[in-house]
C-alpha cells in the first residue's frame, strides 16, 4: 500500500469521506479542522444518487436514506402555480437509489464524523495547517497548535475558501459567479413535492425559486438572485419575502411560512476550477478546494464525495505514488470539468435569460446521465 499514515485537513464532505474510505482500507487518518465544535447549523441539500453510491460504498446508505427525502422527479412550475411539467431526474447512481434526496447537512455531517469515529479516525478540531514541507517519500506538517509531525501523505480538504492551496503551487483562485442564493428551512405541507418556478419576467428580484423536501413537514427553499443585497432597509426575512412575492401556488404557503425566527442564510456564489495538477509531492488538494460550483445541478458535495472514493482506491493499492496520485487526477479531472462547465453554462443562462438557444433542460439531464457510469 502506498500510503499508511495520513493527514487530512478539513472536516466537510470531502475531509470526512476521503478519511472514512481510506480508514476502510487500513490507513491510519488523522482529521483536522478549524471548527472548536462541530456547528449544528446549516441548510438542507439535494443529495444525487451518484453521491449515494459513494455512501454506500462507506457504508452509511440506511443512515443517510434514513435521514433524507427521496425524490425521484421535479415539479416545473410557471410563476402563478400552474404546472409547467413534472419531469424524471435521472439516478446517477442507478436504478436500486433514489434519483436525489433532500437533506440536512448537519445530519449527514453528522452521519460522517459517527462512521468516521467508528473506524478510528482521530478527530482534533480547533487545528489549522500553519505549513507543510515534502521531504522524500514524506510530508511534514506544522500545526496551528505547535505540533510538527510527518505523514506518508497531506489531504487538503479547506473548501472553496482554502487558505493552503496557493502554496500548492495553484495558481487558480475564486471567483464571482454573478449569483446570489437566500436559502431556509421552513415547514412543508404533505403533499408538495420538490419544485422550481421561473419569474415571468426579470424584475430585478428573483431568476428562480425552489424548494426540496428535507423531512415529512420540512423542506428547505432557495432564492436565487443578484450576488448584492441590495441596502432596501428590509429585514431578512421581508427581503425573501419580497423576492417572492411573485411566485405562487405552492410558494404562498412557503412564503408565509417564513418567520423573523426562521434561519436564513444570503451568499453570493463563487466557484473554482483548477485544472490539474492538484498535487504537490506528498500534498494534494481534493474536493472544493479545487473544485466548486454554482449549485445549478446539484452536484458539488457529489463531485466532492466521489473524490475522495477514488482517491483512497488508488493510494491504497502497491505501487508508485506520485503515479497514482497522476493517474487519480486524469480520471477525475474530466469528469469534474463537465459538471464545472454545465453549471457555468447554466449559470450563464439564468443571468441572461432570453439567450437564443439556450437550452437548460437538456443540458442539465446530458449533465447528470453523464455521471450515471462509475466514477
Ligand atoms: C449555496 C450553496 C448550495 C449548495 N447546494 C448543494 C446541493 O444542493 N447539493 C450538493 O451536492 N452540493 C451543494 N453545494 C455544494 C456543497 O455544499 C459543497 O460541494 C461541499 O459542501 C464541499 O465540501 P468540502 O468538504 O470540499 O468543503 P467544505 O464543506 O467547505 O468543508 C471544508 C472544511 O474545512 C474546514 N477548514 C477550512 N479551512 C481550514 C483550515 N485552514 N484548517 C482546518 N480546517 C479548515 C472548514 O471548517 C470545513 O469544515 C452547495 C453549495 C452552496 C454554496
Amino acid at each position: 500500500m502506498s500510503v499508511r499514515n495520513v493527514l487530512i485537513v478539513g472536516g466537510g464532505f470531502t475531509g470526512l469521506t476521503a478519511a472514512i474510505a481510506l480508514a476502510q482500507r487500513g490507513v491510519q487518518v488523522t482529521l483536522i479542522d478549524r471548527a472548536k465544535a462541530w456547528a449544528r447549523v446549516g441548510h438542507g441539500l439535494t443529495i444525487q444518487g451518484n453521491a449515494l453510491r459513494v455512501f454506500r460504498e462507506l457504508g452509511v446508505i440506511d443512515e443517510v436514506l434514513a435521514t433524507g427525502q427521496p425524490e425521484n422527479s421535479l415539479t416545473l412550475y410557471f410563476a402563478d402555480g400552474r404546472v409547467m411539467a413534472e419531469i424524471p431526474t435521472p439516478r446517477t447512481g442507478g436504478d436500486d437509489l433514489p434519483a436525489t434526496i433532500g437533506a440536512l447537512r448537519p445530519d449527514l455531517h453528522e452521519i460522517l464524523v459517527r462512521k468516521a469515529e467508528s473506524l478510528g479516525v482521530e478527530i482534533r478540531l480547533g487545528r489549522e495547517l500553519a505549513s507543510f514541507e515534502t521531504v522524500g517519500d514524506t510530508a511534514t506538517s506544522v500545526l496551528s497548535d505547535g505540533t510538527t509531525e510527518t505523514w506518508d501523505l497531506i489531504v487538503v480538504a479547506e473548501g472553496i475558501k482554502s487558505p493552503t492551496r496557493p502554496a500548492l503551487g495553484i495558481t487558480e483562485d475564486r471567483a464571482p459567479s454573478g449569483l446570489g442564493i437566500w436559502r431556509a428551512v421552513t415547514s412543508r405541507l404533505p403533499e408538495m413535492t420538490g419544485g422550481i418556478a421561473y419569474p415571468v419576467e426579470d424584475d430585478g428580484g428573483a431568476f428562480k425559486v425552489g424548494y426540496t423536501p428535507v423531512g415529512p413537514d420540512q423542506c428547505y427553499i432557495f432564492v436565487l438572485c443578484r450576488p448584492v443585497r441590495p441596502d432596501n432597509g428590509l429585514s431578512d426575512v421581508d427581503e425573501v419575502k419580497r423576492l417572492m412575492a411573485n411566485f405562487h401556488g405552492p410558494f404562498d404557503h412557503l412564503r408565509e411560512s417564513l418567520t423573523e425566527e426562521t434561519f436564513l442564510n444570503f451568499q453570493e456564489i463563487e466557484w473554482i476550477f483548477v485544472e490539474g495538477p492538484w498535487h504537490q509531492g506528498r500534498v494534494i488538494a481534493l474536493g472544493e478546494t479545487v473544485h466548486a460550483v454554482p449549485p445549478l445541478i446539484a452536484q458539488g458535495a457529489a463531485q466532492c464525495v466521489e473524490d475522495s472514493l477514488v482517491f483512497a482506491e488508488y493510494v491504497t493499492q502497491e505501487g508508485d505514488l506520485e503515479e497514482q496520485l497522476t493517474a487519480f487526477e486524469a480520471r477525475r479531472i474530466p469528469r469534474v470539468k463537465g459538471v464545472v462547465d454545465a453549471s457555468l453554462q447554466l449559470a450563464d443562462w439564468e443571468l441572461h435569460p432570453g439567450t437564443p438557444d439556450a437550452d437548460p433542460g437538456r443540458l442539465m439531464m446530458q449533465a447528470l446521465f453523464a455521471l450515471v457510469p462509475a466514477p
